[in-house]
């Protein structure tokens, strides 16, 4: 039966789903391989622990790297982690099922954190701060146990930069999540390969993979409003100035410490005038360019112009 379903030659859709399927695995491959390369995530006889909730950006996770540990010309391990915290109607069969399907080793960790927040919180409160420091406390146990040399959390470019802005608004500091850290603890390795990626990307490749999706609400908790706020707000200019995300997460890559005002950060008693041309004197502001042809251009150009003038920063 299936081989003859096999020789069915495809339809008009499905040759497009599979076309569509094919170039977004590779942008993906991409992403996730200059990532992995900019940080020196991975390295010759890694044991990588895939953490994995179920939901689309994990199951990307696992699948890219699965693809990538194949072609890679280092020999690295995957083993796939699915922290169970008895929420309630948790669908516990359907990673293993996955996970068994596709060959790759994992483990299931139960652990009742559900009860411990549901107890400690107060009926109403946000209760993800402590829901995700007690998966990391046990995430970070687990590694150790599995012999895992890195930890990798499936946060993408969106959530990246979600988290600078929410650092900004809430917390007053210019701070994201970082690709690679070492936990507080230093000991453990913490890489996140998809930085590089998309969340409209993530989405639609999950779609087209059918991966089964654990939806995220069954702790019953409140959604996190400040997140969702900031993250409505990316989507909505990535809509309206296509191209805008991307030059954000740029500017992460591409600090000038000498035009912020962290005395930490840089020597601003110590600045001194110079015989010679200072490589971040006060032409840095020249280069803001924006896309001449771009329908957006005028408004770019105004959205500058506005938050100069809020701030004063004219002169
Ligand atoms: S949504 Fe629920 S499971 Fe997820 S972090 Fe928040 S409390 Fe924990």
């Amino acid at each position: 039966m299936d081989a003859v379903a096999s020789k069915t030659p495809l339809t008009e859709a499905e040759q497009k789903a599979k076309h569509g399927l094919d170039k977004l695995s590779k942008r993906l491959r991409h992403a996730v391989g200059d990532a992995i390369n900019d940080f020196g995530m991975i390295e010759q006889g890694d044991r990588i622990m895939v953490c994995m909730s179920g939901g689309k950006d994990s199951y990307t996770m696992l699948d890219i790297l699965l693809g990538l540990q194949k072609s890679a010309p280092i020999d690295f391990e995957i083993i796939a982690v699915n922290l169970d915290q008895k929420q309630p109607d948790f669908p516990e069969q359907v990673l293993p099922d996955y996970l068994s399907a596709l060959g790759v080793e994992y483990r299931i960790i139960e652990e009742d954190t559900y009860s411990i927040v549901k107890r400690v919180i107060t009926e109403g409160k946000t209760t993800c701060g402590l829901c995700s420091r007690l998966r990391r406390g046990i995430l970070y146990r687990v590694a150790d146990e599995l012999g895992c040399t890195k930890i990798a959390l499936g946060h993408h470019r969106d959530d990246i930069l979600e988290t600078l802005f929410l650092n900004m608004f809430h917390g007053g500091r210019l701070k994201a999540m970082p690709p690679k850290l070492v936990s507080d603890d230093g000991r453990h390795m913490v890489i996140r390969p998809l930085a590089y990626c998309r969340e409209k990307d993530i989405e639609r490749y999950a779609a087209l993979r059918a991966f089964p999706i654990i939806p995220c609400n069954l702790c019953g908790s409140q959604p996190n409003l400040q997140r969702e706020v900031v993250g409505q707000m990316l989507k909505d200019w990535d809509k309206r100035f296509p191209g805008r995300l991307e030059t954000m997460f740029r500017s992460l890559q591409n600090i000038v410490p000498s035009h912020l005002a962290d005395p930490k950060r840089f020597d601003f008693k110590g600045l001194a005038t110079q015989d010679a041309p200072f490589e971040d004197g006060d032409t840095a502001f020249d280069a803001i360019e924006l896309p001449a042809q771009s329908p957006d251009h005028p408004f770019a150009a105004i959205s500058i112009l506005d938050s100069r003038d809020r701030t004063g920063g004219c002169h």
